[in-house]
């Protein structure tokens, strides 16, 4: 097991609202990595109510652009030799790889199989589809 306090050299994601951290685990690919991921569900937070976190033990490089992406609150730390060393702020990434995908039924993603879902953001920090150019709207209410 993890000792999730003695993190000496990794990643914490923090903040994640409650309940997504397995959407999170699955987007970040955290199951293909060789080293030890620990997921905290519905965790205190004062200013959440409930929180989930994750910790990554190792000196791994993962791709966090996307959780600009999914959740602005999320906070990332990474963890050196047990002191946190940096605070990550998150930004919305310039574009989305198989993340989103396009709802325009006459894109060649919607019609051709094995092709990768890319969305660009945009001046108005919004995402097209890069084969259609179709504008990317977020579903009101919850996921899923
Ligand atoms: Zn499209």
């Amino acid at each position: 097991m993890l000792n999730i306090d003695s993190l000496q050299n990794g990643i914490v994601i923090d903040h994640i609202k409650a309940g997504a951290s397995m959407t999170i685990y699955d987007l970040l690919e955290l199951g293909k990595l060789d080293c030890c991921v620990a997921i905290i569900k519905n965790a205190r937070s004062a200013k959440y109510g409930k929180k989930d976190i994750i910790k990554i033990d190792g000196d791994i490089d993962v791709n966090l652009d996307i959780l600009g992406f999914l959740d602005p609150n999320i906070t990332v730390g990474i963890i050196r030799d047990g002191k946190l060393v940096e605070k990550k702020k998150l930004v919305l990434p310039k574009k989305l790889k198989n993340v989103i995908k396009c709802r325009n039924p006459r894109c060649i993603t919607s019609i051709e199989e094995g092709i990768d879902h890319i969305f660009v953001l945009g001046e108005n920090q919004r995402y097209r589809c890069a084969y259609c150019e179709q504008e990317y709207s977020p579903k009101s209410g919850k996921r899923r």
